[in-house]
């Protein structure tokens, strides 16, 4: 072992693989290790009395060197900085973690500071390429979670949908009612339903064929639809030659006056029909029933506006009559009000 310790420490110093330097309280270099520099073919006189932002590591740009100045300010207040800097030097930017430490003496007085660094290029592209990928795979779940909505927004719809008139299925309106009840509950309101099936319908399709059968029942869909005054009406074919209309926040009688729209309105179509008992042309009856929210009960509002159809065909078809009855439902024409 060498006796003379300055020189062992000197040694040790310039084979590492870190920069270390002691400042002065301006900033200046007074000591500073040879190995680094050496690498970047710097001699240590060359940069010996310079402000460290002075440095080549730091004054080939303006960023780097304003955080080297204000790290070493912070360091005089007497806080230990870390700070990681790219440099664009003339050839690659090179990535620089520094840290300056403030050195006391005996009173508690900062003197000195002590500067390390290291060249930190690698770890941080592989960070930066890291983050990359990561925001990269972030974007790509996203337009893949935007992409399953759309599908499941288009399943839903579809499963929601009767593919021959268009309109909306039983399906749909099984949801619906659900929730209709819910808002009428919520606002205090009734809810209104009606029942409408076409008259003599197994004779048309009879005598006239299943694609004109498929073609009224797609027409009279669209007239039910167009024949809706509010936006908050919903229609939906209930299966066959059957549809169901729920009326948010509307009574009996509000109700009575859409069911005879959108009777008049089927008729209007003037959809030949030789072999119907009532008309000669297609026609429909309706039955329908309103609850107030406190008595509402979506199977009571179905049975009730069933039994009203039930008397609509019973009392000649072509027609719309209202449940007005507390009671049970499929009673005689007497138990059911009929509108005029
Ligand atoms: P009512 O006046 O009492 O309602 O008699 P209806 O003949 O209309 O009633 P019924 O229940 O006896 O017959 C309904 C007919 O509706 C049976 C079938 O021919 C027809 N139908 C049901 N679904 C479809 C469909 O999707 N397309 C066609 N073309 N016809 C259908
Ligand atoms: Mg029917
Ligand atoms: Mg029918």
């Amino acid at each position: 072992m060498s006796g003379n310790t300055e020189y062992d420490l000197q040694k040790l110093l310039d084979g590492m693989q870190t920069f270390v330097g002691i400042l002065d309280m301006d900033g200046r270099l007074l000591f500073v290790n040879n190995s680094p520099l050496k690498l970047a073919g710097i001699d240590a006189e060359d940069v010996l009395g310079l402000q460290l932002w002075d440095t080549f590591w730091f004054n080939y740009d303006a960023k780097a060197q304003a955080i080297a100045r204000k790290d070493i300010k912070k360091a005089i207040s007497g806080e230990s900085t870390m700070s990681q800097v790219k440099v664009q030097t003339k050839d690659e930017p090179v990535w620089i973690e520094f840290s300056i430490h403030p050195v006391m003496n005996d009173d508690g007085e900062i003197y000195q500071l002590v500067p390390e660094g290291r060249i930190i290029t690698e770890r941080k592209n592989a960070e930066i390429a890291f983050s990359q990928l990561k925001y990269e795979l972030e974007n790509r779940v996203k337009i893949r979670t935007k992409e399953l909505e759309a599908a499941n927004d288009k399943l839903k719809s579809i499963s929601e949908t009767d593919p021959l008139t268009k309109i909306a299925n039983r399906r749909a309106y099984e949801i619906q009612i659900v929730d209709e009840i819910a808002f009428a509950k919520r606002a205090s309101q009734p809810l209104a339903l009606m029942i409408i099936d076409i008259d003599y319908f197994k004779a048309f399709n009879d005598n006239y064929g299943h694609i004109a059968g498929d073609l009224a029942l797609t027409n009279v869909a669209q007239s039910i639809t167009e024949s809706l005054p509010r936006a908050t009406d919903h229609v939906s074919r209930f299966g066959g030659e059957e549809f169901v209309v729920l009326l948010q926040a509307t009574d009996v009688k509000g109700a009575f006056r859409v069911a005879e729209t959108i009777r008049t309105n089927i008729m209007a179509l003037a959809i030949d029909h030789q072999f119907s008992d009532v008309a000669k042309c297609l026609t429909a009856s309706v039955g329908l029933a309103s609850l107030k929210s406190d008595e509402l009960n979506g199977e009571h509002l179905f049975k009730r506006a069933d039994s009203a159809l039930f008397a609509a065909k019973k009392k000649g078809r072509n027609q719309c009559i209202y449940n007005l009855n507390d009671e049970t439902e499929n009673k005689e024409s007497d138990h059911l009000s009929i509108a005029t």
